[in-house]
């Protein structure tokens, strides 16, 4: 979660706590974030009939991270038209508040994007604790998977490969 004003707010929470149902998502929701389970979380909302914001700092949706399958990218874009989402690509979110989402653009302008809930879908980091765990048994610990780098079940289950392979 970024450190910015109004993270703890009661309208703001993570992608994770909405995919686990931590807390009802509002009618108005801004996924801040555009990556793939962002605009897939965004297109779910929009299906569910609310209305959906989505605020990406890239110039445009689906580009961060791993290539996205073209497929997917196209399902999605067309999809976004068809349920009429609100998409603000190269702007930032500054503040979560009592109205909602406070983003800015690139030259710094501001707005305030009213919103019942803000669902923060900024990225994974790696989380390498069960290396850590294993690091003291004294035996070959190879790290894989998101535990060294986030990315898909794909590169995961290459790593693994790759590592059998070379034992
Ligand atoms: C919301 C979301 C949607 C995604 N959608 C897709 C998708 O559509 N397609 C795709 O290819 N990828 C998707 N991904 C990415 C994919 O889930 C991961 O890249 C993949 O699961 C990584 O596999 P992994 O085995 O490295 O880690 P994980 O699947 O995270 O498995 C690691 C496991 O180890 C456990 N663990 C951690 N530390 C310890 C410890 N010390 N002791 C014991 N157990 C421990 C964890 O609890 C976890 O169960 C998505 C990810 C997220 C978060």
């Amino acid at each position: 979660m970024p450190k910015l004003p109004g993270i703890d707010h009661e309208k703001c929470m993570s992608c994770t706590d909405a995919l686990a149902d931590k807390k009802p998502v509002g009618n108005r929701v801004v996924v801040v974030g555009g990556g793939l389970v962002d605009c897939e979380m965004a297109l779910e909302y929009l299906q569910e009939g609310k209305r959906v914001a989505i605020v990406e700092a890239l110039d445009h949706i689906l580009s961060a991270g791993a290539p996205i399958p073209l497929q997917n990218v196209q399902m999605l874009k067309d999809a976004f038209e068809y349920y009429h989402a609100d998409i603000w690509e190269s702007c930032r979110i500054t503040e979560v508040n009592d109205q909602g989402a406070v983003i800015a653009d690139k030259d710094g302008a501001r707005t305030v994007l009213e919103a019942d809930t803000v669902v923060m879908s900024v990225g994974f980091r790696p989380l390498p604790s069960m290396k850590e765990a294993l690091e003291n048994l004294n035996i070959d610990v190879y790290q894989i998977g998101d535990g060294r780098e986030v990315g898909s079940i794909m590169s995961a289950v290459w790593e693994a490969y790759e590592v059998a392979h070379s034992i």
